[in-house]
């Protein structure tokens, strides 16, 4: 049966949602209130990470604890004020890191990872996106042999556990892999299953021309005017009021404030993080993870991608960049990156959950409402298998994986 789905949100999330839903042969309006991919799926480091089967814990070690805490390194920062506001989330962030925790929400993250590459596939194949992706892998690289050692036991352990494939190199391996290398580092865990993207706004982009093509529409509204009305849903966007019987929130980290609108609490924070491009100098051939220094860099189509890791702070917060400071000191002592592209750096904002699963399923008190959001590190990899599900919970039909321990109802 054919019915008609707003779909809130243009990022990778809400876009791959609304393709899936046209595909179906549904009448989808994906609504935002900017272009489609400008904000988290734009500025992220574009890896489709196959090998991220374990979400990223809290730290449980106190050595890295005390890094943070302090401040140390380029890895995570946070905005002391807004701590308080963070602490119901944050603290299930940090029970539901505990080891034994962790395994079980792993197991749950691994099922949807597991589709991570077949669903891109599908959407890349359609949207003739072939020129953006790469299928090279990508490396994490150590300076300290110890944190190299450690990493590799669980790579080994991921290898054994999910098939996750890897390739160890040594100083001399790495240095020949990437001459672009000015320091000698201990070596590099090449993760061979993920692809790149070496523009992820422009990917966003080329799956809403396919969402286009397939029948379904984009239109410039405001989520935020969301109201009930009879027995579905109304939007205002610019030419007018769109209604539908059913909307889908795949607002990414602004999720929070319409769901609160609407009288629901979610322990969701953000981890912020901040990008740079640099042009003219030497770029690593595929992108490399400074696992010691705790920033990305990857080669992009405007010039060479320097990402931050964890700020954790209010999303309206004003901009703090100084992991970028760090990282780009760091960065510089293995590649010769020469002066930034923009004069600002790109600040955006990873939407998180305390149990570090994305929500995907029917609103609990409203008929007609469906959430996709909280897909914290991984949103840009796991967009058209979020996508795919939704579109198969909204139908009733079989679904690509068991739906339950992303249901909205479980916290
Ligand atoms: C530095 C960094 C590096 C990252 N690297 C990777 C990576 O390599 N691989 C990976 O898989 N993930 C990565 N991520 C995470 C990934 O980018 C996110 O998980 C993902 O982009 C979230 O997608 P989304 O569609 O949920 O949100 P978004 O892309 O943010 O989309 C939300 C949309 O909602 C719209 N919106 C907001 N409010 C309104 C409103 N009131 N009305 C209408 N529209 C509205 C916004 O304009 C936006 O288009 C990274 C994130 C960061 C910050």
């Amino acid at each position: 049966m054919k019915r008609s789905v707003l779909v809130l949100g243009a990022g990778m999330v809400g876009t791959c949602t609304a393709v899936h839903l046209a595909l179906r042969g549904h009448e989808v309006t994906l609504v935002d209130r900017l272009e489609p991919g400008r904000e988290t799926s734009y500025g992220n480091a574009g890896i489709i990470q196959r090998e991220a089967v374990e979400p990223y814990p809290f730290p449980q070690e106190w050595m890295v604890l005390a890094r943070a805490v302090f401040k140390r390194g380029a890895a995570v920062s946070y905005h002391l004020a807004a701590l308080p506001s963070l602490a119901w989330a944050l603290g299930g962030y940090w029970s539901n890191s505990r080891p034994a925790r962790h395994r079980v929400i792993s197991q749950a993250h691994a099922r949807l990872i597991e589709h991570a590459l077949a669903g891109h596939q599908q959407l890349i194949g359609q949207a003739a996106a072939e020129d953006l992706v790469r299928r090279e892998g990508y490396r994490f690289v150590f300076r300290d042999p110890k944190s190299m050692e450690k990493s590799l036991t669980q790579a080994e352990a991921l290898a054994a556990s999910h098939g996750v494939r890897h390739q160890v190199l040594d100083t001399e391996a790495l240095s020949r892999a990437e001459p672009g290398l000015r320091s000698r580092l201990a070596g590099a865990i090449h993760w061979l299953d993920p692809w790149t993207v070496s523009d992820p706004g422009a990917l966003v982009e080329r799956y809403v021309r396919l969402l286009e093509r397939t029948g379904g529409r984009l239109a410039l509204g405001d989520a935020l005017t969301l109201r009930q009305k009879g027995s579905g849903w109304s939007v205002q966007a610019h030419g007018g009021a769109i209604e539908a019987e059913h909307t889908v929130v795949a607002l990414g980290p602004w999720s929070e404030t319409l769901l609160r609108t609407l009288g629901y609490r979610y322990p969701l924070f953000v981890k912020r993080g901040y990008h740079l491009h640099y042009q003219g100098g030497t770029a690593p051939r595929l992108p490399a993870y400074d696992v010691d220094g705790g920033y990305v860099l990857a080669p992009m189509r405007q010039g060479v991608r320097l990402t931050t890791g964890a700020e954790f702070a209010r999303i309206g917060a004003p901009a703090t960049p100084v992991q970028l400071s760090r990282a780009q000191v760091l960065a510089r002592q293995l590649f010769e990156l020469r002066e930034p592209v923009e004069s600002r750096p790109w600040m955006g904002a990873r939407p998180c959950t305390a149990d570090m699963l994305p929500v995907i399923g029917p609103a609990p008190r409203h008929r007609g409402l469906w959430f996709n959001f909280g897909h914290a590190h991984q949103g840009f990899t796991l967009g058209p298998v979020s996508g795919q599900l939704m579109a198969q919970l909204l139908e009733g039909g079989p679904t690509v994986v068991d739906a339950q321990p992303y249901a909205p109802t479980r916290f």
